[in-house]
Order: structure tokens, then C-alpha cells, then sequence
């Protein structure tokens, strides 16, 4: 397995370099301070931005509003959104970006969860415009009135972005790091574009496998996906006694030796170690899998395997030895690599050792950490935290436990400041204000309730400071369907 990491990296870089990749930016309410933070990557940017043709962006490039709306609907490859649906004119914004592209990216905390601006929905709509606009301490006109000319009509309340449309990606943080956006930027490229130009998806790896007539690999009963992976590579794996991996992705014309292939997984009752990690490089490398810790992709299958095994229909196939289940998929047109990939599914699903890694904020934390027990709590401006034991340990509230990997725990470890999560939960934590909560009454199983909640002045703000419009309080919009129900 020792070529895996570096096929992946290669195959995203070679992918990367062939064609430009269509992409709209749109910014919705928001600070802008995601795309400020793909700036920051200053001239690191640049090999990016010449493998994209950027179709739409107001604030960066020229074309109006009506080129993408005169755009064929689904014409644009991956579009953008920034920022949280507030007004009325922020809403048709994301339904005109489902309509023009093919993979829409919720970018930053705002598109993912609402994040802070979605504090607001603890809020009527009046309030908050009289708040704004008529109360605020710095308004100087004498007679302060809510502005109706020239401006969008407000929302009566925040709807995250993904209860308007569907949504394919998220990347998270407020900002996601720009070492993340760059990252993701690499991943999207490489699952969207054309491919390099060697890419013959006619063909299959075993065309140009010096095993083919003696020596080949599944001949030697190891998983080797050379006959249902396109041609064109020329790293070759099995060449050098590797087996294929699958990373040039599907072919439309499956060797001859695919039924080799299918037969081996036919035969497995369950897995051993070895077959188990094949299985998941393969599907990892064939399927575009993510291997950003942070990025959540909704057509990545095995996260879905992980977190919704049940989401997945199971259906029985006729094979050699008889009728055998397996999980119903429908990634490409031919039949025999879709039930591939379904067994293999179906073999992961009942190998106790599959597992997908969704990490938190704490497990790339530097500090030292005991029992995570709190001392008295604090306030984040009372005293001086020491610079090297986890925050909680010190009475200082830390999202840490509850929120996703992915931005190296750069407050804890970088700015000597408690995680606030903007990351959003992990992976499989609905609400992640609840899940701290619950995390909060263990770890202070014996203290005075009453003391506990004495210290905590704003729960909502606290523990959904960037999730509150997607948590069970402010999640208004469900509140509203389920009223109407
Ligand atoms: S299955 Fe693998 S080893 Fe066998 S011919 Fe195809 S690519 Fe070569
Ligand atoms: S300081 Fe925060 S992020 Fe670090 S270990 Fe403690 S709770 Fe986790
Ligand atoms: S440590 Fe927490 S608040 Fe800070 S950037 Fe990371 S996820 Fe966001």
C-alpha cells in the first residue's frame, strides 16, 4: 500500500493542469471574509487561478449579474456561496446558483450553519431592524428610520442555505483557513475537470499492463481494479507489482478480466486487514474522496457509509456461488462496476474495523490535557490563561471536543484562545451546542448545578455561536414547517 498517499497527490496534480474548471463566486450577507481568506494565500493562488475560468464574481472580475442569469442553467461546473441567506434578494441569489451550476459549495461558516449572523433568529424581524437601525449607539440623525429605497427586502428570519437548496459541498470555518480553501480548491478541480489528456475512458488499465498475459495480479488473488479503471495513466502501477487502485476513475468499457475481479469479492464472506484497507483506498481513489479532514462532500460515499450505513438500499445479485446481498449504488452506466462497488460497500459495512476518521478541534490540540475537568468556570477576559494546559482544565469554556478538525486548532494552540467552533460539529453531531452541553454536565457531574449555569451569562451565543440557525433553537425555518404540517 506504500504508493497510495502518492498517487493521490500526484493524480490531483496532474488532473489539475489540462482545462479550466467554470466556476461562480457569489457573495450573499456576509463579511467576505472567506474570500479574503483565499487572498491570503497570496501567490500561492495563482497556480490555482489559471486552472479556473471564473464566470461570475462582482467583487473581482467584471461580468453582471445578468451574464449569469442569461448562462444555461447547469452550464457553470462549481458555484460558491458566501454568506447567509438575509434578504429577499440574498434567496434568489442561491436558487439562481442551483439553477447554473452543477456542484454548489456552501464557503465559510455563514453558508454552512449561519454562523454568527445567524444569532439573529433569536430575534422577530422587528426587533432587529429596530435595533439596527433606529437604536444602535452610533446612529447620529435625529429622526433614525429602517431605509426602504435602493434596498432588498428582509427575510423574516434566516434560512440556512441548505434547507433553500440542495447543497453538494461544505467547507467550513469563519474562515475556513486559506490553507484549506486552497486545498479544497485542488480537490474540486480534480473531480470536476476534464482530466489530463492522456485519459482514454474507452479503454482500461489492463490495456497497458505488462501482466496482462502472465503474471496478473488478480490472477494471484489480490484486488487489483486495473479492469474497470480508465486508461491513460502513466504511473502504472502494476507495472512496478502494485495493484491499480483505481485512481483515473471509471472506464465505459470494463476489461476482460473484471469477472476475475468480481468473482474474488463474490467470495469474501468478511474482510481481513489487508483487503479491508484495499477496499477503502480503492473506493477513496475511484469514488473522489476527500481526504480533507474538514470538508464535507454529500456524494462521498463512504462518509455516507460511516455516519448513514442505513441510507444505503440493499439488493441481492445473482453471482456464481448464488444469490448475495449487496448495497444498491448507481455511480456509473454499466451494471458490473456498479455491483462492484456495491459489495465492496456492502463488505466495509460489516467490517467492524471500518472506520472513517472525523476528528475534533481537541485531537490536534498541543496543550496538556488530564481529565478535561474544569476548575471554577470563567469568563474568557478573567485572568491570564497559561499558554500550555487545555483551557477547560482552567475553568475556560473550549468548544474544542465539539467541533470538527481541520484548522490545526489555531486559537488553542496559536493565539493562547478557547476554541469557539466555528468549524461547525463533526461529522455525525447534529447540534453541537447540545452535544458541549451534555459534554459540560458530565464533566461537572459534581458540581452545584446552579453554580454551573451561573457562570455561562449566554448559552446560545456560547455553544451555537456559529450554528444556532442550524441548532434545535434557532432553527426557525423547521419550526415553521412543522407548524404548517
Ligand atoms: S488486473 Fe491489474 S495486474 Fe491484471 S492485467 Fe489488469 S491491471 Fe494488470
Ligand atoms: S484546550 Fe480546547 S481544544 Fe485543546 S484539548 Fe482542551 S478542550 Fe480541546
Ligand atoms: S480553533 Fe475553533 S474557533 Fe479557532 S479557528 Fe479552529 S475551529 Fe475556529
Amino acid at each position: 500500500m506504500y504508493n497510495y498517499y502518492k498517487i493521490k497527490y500526484e493524480t490531483i496534480l496532474r488532473r489539475g493542469l489540462e482545462m479550466a474548471v467554470s466556476v461562480a463566486f457569489m457573495q450573499l450577507s456576509s463579511c467576505w471574509g472567506s474570500y479574503q481568506s483565499l487572498f491570503n494565500n497570496h501567490l500561492d493562488i495563482l497556480d490555482v487561478l489559471r486552472q479556473l475560468e471564473i464566470v461570475y464574481w462582482p467583487a473581482v472580475v467584471d461580468f453582471k449579474h445578468k451574464s449569469l442569469e442569461e448562462r444555461e442553467d447547469g452550464s457553470v461546473a462549481v458555484g460558491f456561496l458566501e454568506g447567509i441567506a438575509r434578504t429577499k434578494e440574498d434567496t434568489a441569489n442561491v436558487k439562481l446558483m442551483r439553477k447554473k451550476c452543477r456542484i454548489i459549495v456552501a464557503f465559510g461558516a455563514c453558508a454552512c450553519y449561519g454562523s454568527i449572523p445567524g444569532l439573529a433568529n433569536l430575534f422577530d424581524k422587528d426587533e432587529l431592524i429596530k435595533r439596527k437601525f433606529m437604536e444602535t449607539e452610533s446612529i447620529t440623525d435625529k429622526n433614525p428610520k429602517e431605509p426602504t429605497q435602493h434596498v432588498p427586502g428582509i427575510e423574516e428570519f434566516i434560512v440556512n442555505i441548505k434547507d433553500i437548496i440542495d447543497v453538494d459541498m461544505f467547507i467550513p470555518g469563519c474562515p475556513p483557513t486559506s490553507e484549506n480553501i486552497i486545498a479544497a480548491l485542488y480537490y474540486l478541480i480534480s473531480l470536476v475537470g476534464e482530466g489530463p489528456s492522456s485519459l482514454d475512458r474507452n479503454k482500461c488499465v489492463c490495456d497497458n499492463c505488462n501482466l496482462f498475459k502472465s503474471g496478473c495480479l488478480l490472477d494471484k488473488g489480490k484486488l487489483c481494479y486495473g479492469p474497470i479503471t480508465a486508461a491513460g495513466c502513466e504511473l502504472m502501477c502494476p507495472n512496478n507489482g502494485d495493484v491499480c487502485f483505481g485512481c483515473y476513475k471509471t472506464t465505459t468499457n470494463p476489461g476482460k478480466k473484471v469477472k476475475l475481479l468480481k468473482q474474488l469479492l463474490d467470495d469474501m464472506e468478511e474482510l481481513d486487514a489487508d483487503s479491508g484497507t484495499s477496499l477503502q483506498h480503492f473506493l477513496d481513489l475511484y469514488l473522489g474522496v476527500s481526504n480533507i479532514t474538514c470538508f464535507y462532500f454529500r456524494g462521498d460515499l463512504l462518509q455516507r457509509l460511516a455516519y448513514e450505513p442505513d441510507s444505503f438500499k440493499v439488493k441481492e445479485i445473482e453471482t456464481e456461488k448464488g444469490p448475495k446481498l449487496t448495497l444498491d449504488v448507481d455511480i456509473t452506466e454499466t451494471q458490473i462496476i456498479n455491483e462492484i462497488v456495491g459489495a465492496s460497500l456492502f463488505l466495509l459495512k460489516n467490517d467492524p474495523n471500518f472506520k472513517f476518521s472525523s476528528k475534533t478541534v481537541c485531537s490536534h490540540c498541543d496543550r496538556k490535557v488530564a481529565d478535561k475537568v474544569p476548575t471554577e468556570l470563567k469568563r474568557d477576559y478573567e485572568g491570564l490563561p497559561s499558554m500550555d494546559t487545555c483551557f477547560l482544565e482552567q475553568g475556560y469554556i473550549c468548544l474544542g471536543p465539539v467541533t470538527q478538525a481541520g484548522c490545526g486548532a489555531i486559537c488553542p494552540n496559536k493565539a493562547n484562545a478557547p476554541c469557539l467552533g466555528c468549524y461547525g460539529p463533526p461529522v455525525g453531531v447534529k447540534d453541537q451546542g447540545l452535544k458541549f452541553i451534555s459534554a459540560l454536565g458530565s464533566l461537572c457531574a459534581d458540581r452545584d448545578v446552579a453554580e454551573v449555569t451561573k457562570a455561562i451569562k449566554d448559552p446560545a451565543g456560547l455553544f451555537n455561536r456559529f450554528t444556532l440557525a442550524d441548532s434545535v433553537l434557532g432553527h426557525k425555518y423547521h419550526d415553521k414547517m412543522e407548524e404548517e404540517e
